[in-house]
């Protein structure tokens, strides 16, 4: 039996089915999780189904994560999605379950769960659920708040489908979505708006940004100055894609300092392959996308420079 129908079947045999997804959720990873939970919830209406995880950190508008008790994790299906690693999955009781299930788009580095389901040619994780709901479309049910969260998490993960990862799948997948009944142009809206201190903190990434000859990047933001625009670490997300519209810039780290005095690192890049760079400094993520820490400055000038060697032999 392939994958797709073993999970189907793992789903139909459980009664309470508790979904997760990643630390620090972005909307792909709120999407594929929510957006899984609608079709279960509408498909199967006598199953217990439940979202949870941590704060959802300013995507309040896209979904609400369910309270559950450790007890209800006895005998239930756990699911996770848009999550590489375990330390990563947001709510650590994600084990407590009978049985798990990884169904994620980024490198399977990590294969935790009894079933898994990865595949990294998938724009975002929602994508993959589409497929889920299409693979299956006898006999499970998509309604229109799965159809905008899916949406949403692929909007989310492509840039709007301006990165590499959008495929003319991706956009088959996206036009199904749209035409259920939610309204895109009113979503788009409020997965881009910023409040007015995120517009001058892209005026500060701007006017900061160091670039080499190479077209490595690199901007450092300061507690002190996340301090003084009333900035969040949520918040940064709005800007870790800025540099990318600057014509000289090939590949970029933006270094977020945390209240604990570490830094998150955020790694972005237009062609040199990056997650592995970004595995080395306890991170790891998309050939073009991924994430990593860094403990000091010297720690964020070796990353650096490692990006700059990363340009250069891309550029040969
Ligand atoms: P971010 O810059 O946090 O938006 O992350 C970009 C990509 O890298 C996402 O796909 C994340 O899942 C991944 N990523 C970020 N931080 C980490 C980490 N510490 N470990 C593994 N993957 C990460």
């Amino acid at each position: 039996m392939d994958v797709v129908k073993e999970i189907l079947t793992k789903i139909k045999m459980y009664q309470t089915i508790i979904i997760h997804r990643h630390q620090r959720p972005d909307p792909d990873a709120i999407g594929s999780q929510a957006g899984l939970a609608e079709i279960l919830r509408e498909s199967f209406p006598e199953k217990n189904i439940y979202q949870v995880g941590g704060p959802v950190e300013g995507l309040e508008f896209l979904a609400q994560m369910n309270e559950v008790s450790d007890e209800t994790y006895k005998n239930a299906l756990v699911i996770v999605t848009d999550t590489a690693n375990s330390p990563r999955i947001s709510d650590e009781r994600y084990d407590l379950g009978a049985e798990l299930i990884k169904i994620d788009h980024h490198p399977n580095d990590d294969p935790y769960g009894d079933l898994v389901w990865v595949n990294t040619k998938a724009s975002s994780c929602s994508e993959i659920i589409a497929d889920f709901y299409h693979l299956n479309q006898d006999e499970l049910v998509l309604n229109s708040n799965a159809a905008r969260l899916l949406y949403a998490g692929i909007i989310g993960d492509t840039g709007r489908f301006l990165y590499p990862s959008t495929t003319p799948h991706t956009l088959e997948v996206a036009a199904e979505l749209m035409s259920f009944d939610f309204n895109p142009a009113e979503l788009n809206r409020e997965l881009e708006q910023i409040p007015m201190n995120v517009a001058k903190l892209a005026g500060y990434v701007y006017q900061n940004i160091e670039v080499d000859e190479q077209g490595a990047a690199k901007v450092i933001l300061p507690q002190s100055l996340l301090d003084e625009y009333g900035i969040v670490d949520s918040d940064t997300a709005a800007i870790v894609s800025l540099p990318g519209v600057i014509d000289e810039v090939l590949a970029w780290g933006i270094f977020v300092e945390q209240p604990q005095g570490y830094y998150r690192v955020r790694l972005r890049s237009k062609g040199p392959v990056i997650n592995e760079l970004a595995k080395k400094h306890h991170g790891g993520g998309h050939p073009l996308a991924s994430g990593a820490n860094a403990k000091d400055q010297k720690e964020i000038k070796a990353i650096y420079e490692a990006i700059q060697k990363l340009c250069k032999e891309y550029k040969k």
